[in-house]
């Protein structure tokens, strides 16, 4: 019998049983890994009690709390898959993935309950369970219990089982459910652990959206594996993030480009960042000039992950060492990872064998340990998205001659301006560097000559900043051709991001068609 993530816990909390294992730095817990597998074992008693079993579904809607971080292992005690569904969405988005994952018990909080509340009401058939009141690590639902179990029924979960149905973020469209077995998840902990060299002193903070699989399979399923503690902060708050890397003296974080651009609005001289050894990013492009500025104010080593749930996510690492040469690519395959640029088809899949030449920009494929085994409810989807084995990202990139990944755009961003391609992302690296651009974003708007123009929106951080400034820049910047300079700026107080900080720029494109229709 093959590893899987239960034994990987139980395995930490038999090896390290009075380590901390896990802080929720809100709820004041301090757990020791033994004391958090003694919860992790009561919740998985109450789930089953009430009727979850082997393969049932149990969707939660919780911030990065304690009670996630139970609830998540109590599954997989019990071989029940766990759905974390992002704490943001609305109640029509909420609808939606629990009506595709169909769940048996949806678990959500104060926080979370003004949306999920309006959505129980027309799901009788699902059990809906604030832990504020009748949860709350499984005590209260004891109350309603004639014998208090303090373990759960002895399962039997195989390396293959599914551990989870994981939603894609919905940046280009309705989310997918992607399947994960324990398996894949123990590849990717493990690779990710090498690769970023954790070790069991380690203090890793969980600040970034933990329903997501770059927060949860990159940073702390990993931290969990190797026996190092993991600290939870409710939500990502810049002043907040900074205060707990120095009361918790954590040594590694991940963030997405969006949060780590809100810490760096923050005033970092007067504090000790002496314990913070690695900071790492992904999950969506960074603007090398947003990178450069990190290394010089953080001065710690910085590591750049680059993936999609469907993968696990992570398939290429940037680290610290190649941070200024190769600033702006996505570093090279994570051990076990066959990556592949090939030329785009029109009428469907791209071939995995029409490799391209270095430099050539193609579909990024992929195939590895940790690919999902398909996506839930959707095998149409599946079929194209695993198209000969090799997982579409639907990105497009090129290798460099040093093997190098540089992500360009994804296929739905690209511009098409008279018979040219512009990659939205090069446009917006450019007016990243401008110090008076606070973020930016850049789409493609119809246009009667030239199919589409393009368009930029850009949040100022200097409110005296004008459209002639940064077209000027972009010329002197000698970056940008003039045809892939936006011929249309707009400057907007925000821009529409989902949970996991990404650009959704369907909402920007679909804004401007409104205006034109
Ligand atoms: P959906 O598939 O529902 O539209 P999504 O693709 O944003 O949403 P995720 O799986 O969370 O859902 O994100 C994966 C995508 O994020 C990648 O395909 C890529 O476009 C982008 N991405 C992730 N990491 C990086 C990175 N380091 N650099 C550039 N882009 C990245
Ligand atoms: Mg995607």
């Amino acid at each position: 019998m093959g590893p899987t993530l239960k034994s990987m816990f139980e395995q930490t909390a038999a090896k390290y049983p009075d380590k901390e294992g896990l802080v929720d730095v809100r709820l004041g817990v301090r757990w020791t890994f033994k004391e958090w597998e003694d919860e992790v074992d009561r919740t998985a008693a109450a789930l089953s009690a009430s009727g979850v079993e082997k393969g049932d579904k149990v969707s939660t809607v919780l911030y990065n709390t304690a009670e996630f971080a139970t609830v998540l292992f109590a599954c997989m005690k019990i071989g029940a898959v766990f759905n974390p569904i992002n704490f943001r969405l609305t109640e029509k988005e909420i609808r939606f993935i629990l009506q595709d994952a169909g769940p048996k018990v949806v678990l959500f909080e104060k926080a979370t309950a003004p949306q999920v509340e309006k959505v129980a009401g027309g799901m009788p058939e699902v059990e809906f369970w604030s832990i504020d009141e009748a949860f709350s690590f499984a005590s209260h639902y004891y109350d309603r219990m004639e014998q208090v179990l303090e373990r759960p029924p002895v399962c039997e979960v195989q390396e293959d089982d599914p551990y989870a149905i994981m939603y894609t973020s919905g940046t280009t469209g309705l989310p997918k459910g992607v399947i994960h077995t324990h398996r894949d998840m123990v590849d990717q902990a493990l690779i990710i652990a090498a690769s970023m060299r954790l070790q069991e002193e380690d203090r890793g903070l969980t600040a970034a959206p933990i329903f997501h699989c770059a927060e949860l399979h990159c940073a702390f399923f990993p931290r969990v594996m190797i026996g190092a503690s993991n600290v939870l902060l409710h939500h990502f708050d810049a002043p907040a993030v900074i205060e707990t890397v120095r009361e918790e003296q954590i040594t590694t974080f991940f963030a997405a480009p969006t949060m780590w651009n809100m810490l760096l609005q923050e005033d970092f001289s007067h504090e000790d960042f002496s314990t913070l050894r690695q900071g790492l990013y992904g999950g969506a492009p960074m603007a090398p000039a947003l990178t450069l500025r990190l290394h010089e104010v953080l001065g710690v080593e910085l590591v750049q992950a680059y993936g999609m749930t469907e993968m696990g996510p992570a398939i290429t690492a940037l680290f610290d060492h190649e941070q200024i040469e190769k600033a702006g690519s996505a570093g090279r395959p994570i051990f076990h990872h066959d990556i592949r640029v090939v030329r785009t088809n029109e009428h469907g899949p791209a071939e995995p064998n029409e490799i391209c030449k270095p430099q050539e920009l193609g579909e990024i494929i992929v195939r590895g340990p940790s690919m999902m085994k398909e996506y839930y409810n959707n095998p149409e989807a599946t079929k194209e998205a695993l198209y000969k084995g090799w997982y579409h990202t639907g990105d497009i990139g090129s290798f460099d001659a040093d093997g190098y990944l540089w992500v360009s755009d994804r296929v739905k961003d690209m511009i098409l301006s008279g018979g040219e391609n512009i990659y939205s992302r090069e446009v917006e690296d450019c007016l990243f560097a401008h110090p008076g651009v606070l973020d930016a974003a850049v789409i493609g708007e119809p246009d009667q000559l030239w199919g589409e123009r393009v368009a930029a929106y850009i949040v100022r951080k200097d409110p005296g900043l004008s459209e002639k400034e940064l077209d000027e820049f972009c010329i002197s910047s000698g970056q940008l051709a003039r045809y892939k300079r936006p011929r249309r700026y707009e400057f907007v107080d925000e821009l529409p991001r989902n949970a996991s900080g990404k650009l959704q720029k369907f909402k920007l494109r679909e804004s401007v068609e409104k205006v034109t229709e």
